[in-house]
């Protein structure tokens, strides 16, 4: 199975993207994990990321091409994978296109992630992650058990330099200019599918589950 998850900052696409992976047994490649690494092992390629990222802005294209390649190269991904924030732009997704028919991978589906606004802003500036194993939490829908320590390894939670007030408004800003763009551009080649995913993280896994389903046995 190969698919993309497409849709605003905030919408859950990571959370989900972790179980379709678990779930179907394929690679998740989420450019934001994979800079968020280079960031902290402060790599030349991460402090170049920073800048951009600290403002909400997206890392060049070139970039994250590069490090989308490079995955795809890996054995980890022959048997499928989900790109989670991936493409964001016009000229990825032709880089992707590009690569996948050079190894006769073409994907099988690109998933819409719906969600209003005011709740994208609600899920983002309660968002908290634990710096250390990396788990995910929110302050009000999904608690760590330890409130401001990570339940699984007992770090002390940190808010990610980007879910801060400015930089959630640009991020939304650049997705409906650059990202959005990609709907109808998948649209189009009618590999689109939608899914509501303003319920809870079962009720939504329920849903990617029947569109993705079908995908399995491929
Ligand atoms: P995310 O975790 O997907 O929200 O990504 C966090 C930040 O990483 C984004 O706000 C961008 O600065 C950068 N980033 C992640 N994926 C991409 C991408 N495909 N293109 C450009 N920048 C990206």
């Amino acid at each position: 199975m190969r698919v993309v998850f497409l849709g605003a900052p905030g919408v859950g696409k990571g959370t989900q993207a972790d179980r379709i992976a678990g779930q179907f047994k394929i690679a998740k490649i989420s450019t934001g994990d994979l800079l968020r690494e280079a960031v902290r092992n402060q790599t030349e390629l991460g402090r170049e990321a920073k800048r951009y990222m600290d403002q909400g802005q997206l890392v060049p294209d070139a970039v994250v091409i590069g490090l989308v390649r490079d995955k795809l190269a890996e054995p980890g991904s022959m048997n499928g994978f989900v790109l989670d924030g991936f493409p964001r732009t016009v000229p990825q997704a032709e880089a992707l296109g590009k690569v996948l028919q050079e190894t006769q991978r073409p994907l099988h589906r690109v998933v819409k992630f719906e969600v209003p606004r005011q709740d994208v802003i609600r899920r983002l500036s309660g968002r908290r992650s634990c710096p250390k194993c990396q788990t995910t939490f929110h302050v009000e829908f999904a608690p760590s058990k330890k409130g401001d320590a990570c339940d699984r390894c007992g770090e002390t939670l940190i808010q990610r330099s980007d879910d801060t007030p400015e930089a959630i408004e640009t991020r939304l800003q650049v997705f409906e200019e650059q990202t959005a763009p990609l709907i109808r551009y998948y649209a189009s080649k009618r590999l689109l599918s939608e899914v509501n995913a303003s319920g809870s993280v079962d009720a939504v896994f329920e849903a990617l589950f029947s569109v993705l389903a079908p995908y399995s046995a491929i």
